[in-house]
């Protein structure tokens, strides 16, 4: 049989390249599809910050274009790496996102990705791009590269998040050659709120073959108010529209072997052990942070604090896990300054107390650690197309409390909900994204974890056994590129 040969377009890869989930997905389910037997390479920007010495066989592709390409392999997957010409230093901003020239930065990288592949004479059999970051490519190849030889056998997008667009004029697209009047309608590119403008996403959206996003419970929110304006389109292409849950990397978030814990632990260990491993690595993460170690129970968000993620929720479970006598460690970037600013004002309050800490860097290690040392995360999000940091939760013991929305309604079981199946329950739920039903949750956590150690054992039991891995994600994402290229 054919090898099947997929190319993934993206902004991220988990976790040399990471501000978010859509990093994890494209590491894991590419990781997910080799061993699977496909053909993987995955084209990145060549972000200055990248850790170089991660890559192996690193090394220019020589060829006829007008930018720079390299080769290199990281954690087995076959990376090409792109510097596009324009913007001037686009990729040499120490960051990923953020810069007020993001829209050009990711296009004009986008462009350059289709003219390597026609250059370069490759013809994946799936182009897959993500978010509106990417999602320039499939218009690109359907008005221009199509006609110039470029031979692709279908195209999927993937939203990981429906809030983010990518809004433009015409004009600012003319220097990569889209500028095109038919594009300006409505049936086309043209945004829906800002007429005389074009929409990115909606442009990958009608150009796709195939649609997924990444939770079966997000495909259909977004066909009705989570479209952020695009249910229209996405009611018309529903027949091409598909849900998959994501996984996780579970060989690179996993317990056993997490080189950032202090103590390993295997879910196949007694609770009693695992127990043990929980309290080695929380006292590691208490020395770390300099603060004194406590018993309290130890609650924690690691989340983007952005408006998404029901910050002022997690601002009253900070302070009502403190008043209940538990502990809080946060760790989020707040991209936003207002939030920003309301979250420095809260630590700056709690300057004092030792039984928070307030981490606001991106911080992989501490990252591991903390979901090693908690008891439970708070998981308020308003809107959650899937979440990750529920199911890596659960990997390593840590019960979620979350808002039932999205891919958190497709992963989190409520331990207390008679209607459902004993083995699948694993956390905390609550249906209406306020502080009440939140303080409702948090007081069940209190009082099972006092009271009632066998519910509590059954939930981490319940995540720990459950398979999170990308095994399943990644055959149906094989399945659908299959039916593509029939
Ligand atoms: P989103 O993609 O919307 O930000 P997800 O739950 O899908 O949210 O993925 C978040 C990922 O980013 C998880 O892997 C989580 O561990 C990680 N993460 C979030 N904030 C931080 C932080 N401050 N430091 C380290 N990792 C973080």
């Amino acid at each position: 049989m054919k090898i099947m040969y997929i190319v993934h377009l993206t902004t991220e890869l988990a976790p040399l390249a990471k501000v978010g989930g859509l990093g994890d997905v494209v590491s894991g389910l590419s990781k997910g599809l080799i061993e699977g037997g496909v053909r993987v390479e995955v084209i990145l920007p060549f972000y200055d910050h990248l850790d170089r010495s991660q890559l192996e066989n690193l090394k220019v592709e020589k060829g006829e274009w007008l930018f720079k390409v390299y080769s290199a392999q990281y954690q087995g997957i076959s990376l090409i790496l792109i510097e596009p010409e324009k913007p001037a230093k686009s990729l040499k901003r120490g960051v990923i996102y953020g810069e007020e020239d993001d829209l050009l930065r990711f296009s004009y990288f986008t462009n350059a990705a289709m003219h390597y592949l026609l250059k370069a004479g490759k013809h994946p059999d799936v182009l897959h791009v993500h978010d509106w970051l990417t999602s320039l490519a499939p218009p690109l190849y359907h008005e221009i590269y199509k006609s110039m030889g470029l031979k692709i056998g279908g195209i999927v997008i993937t939203i990981h998040n429906m809030k983010y667009q990518g809004i433009c004029t015409p004009e600012e697209l003319s220097p990569i050659g889209l500028h095109r009047k038919h594009l300006l309608k409505q049936d086309k590119m043209e945004d829906h709120s800002e007429p005389g403008k074009l929409n990115l996403l909606k442009g990958g959206l009608i150009y796709s073959d195939f649609i997924t996003t990444v939770s079966p419970t997000y495909a259909i929110e977004i066909q009705k108010e989570e479209g952020f304006g695009l249910q229209s389109v996405l009611i018309k292409r529903k027949d091409k529209l598909v849900g998959i849950l994501n996984g996780i990397d579970t060989s690179y978030w996993n317990p056993e072997t997490d080189p950032f814990l202090v103590q390993n632990y295997s879910p196949n260990d007694e609770l009693q052990e695992i127990e043990e491993g929980k309290i080695k690595n929380r006292k590691a993460l208490y020395a770390k942070l300099k603060l004194d170690y406590d018993p309290a129970m130890l609650f924690t968000s690691i989340s983007r604090l952005a408006k998404q993620k029901g910050p002022e929720m997690i601002k009253f479970g900070i302070e009502y896990v403190l008043a209940k006598g538990g502990q809080f460690i946060l760790l989020g970037v707040a991209p936003e300054p207002e939030l920003k600013n309301e979250f420095y004002t809260l630590a700056e309050e709690y300057r004092d107390n030792p039984h928070v800490h307030f981490h606001f860097l991106f911080d992989e290690r501490l990252a591991h650690l903390t979901y090693a040392a908690a008891d439970c995360i708070l998981i308020p999000s308003l809107f959650e197309p899937c979440g990750l940091t529920q199911m890596i939760a659960l990997r390593y013991g840590t019960i979620p409390i979350v808002h039932k929305v999205g891919g958190l309604s497709d992963t989190v079981f409520d331990i207390d909900h008679t209607e459902i199946p004993n083995e699948k329950r694993n956390g905390y739920t609550f249906d209406c994204p306020s502080n009440d039903s939140l303080r409702w949750s948090i007081d069940r956590a209190f009082e099972d974890h006092k009271n009632h150690p066998e519910k509590w054992h059954l939930m981490q039991k319940n995540g720990f056994h459950k398979d999170w891995s990308w095994k399943k994600p990644a055959a149906e994402y094989l399945s659908l590129y299959q039916k593509i290229n029939r």
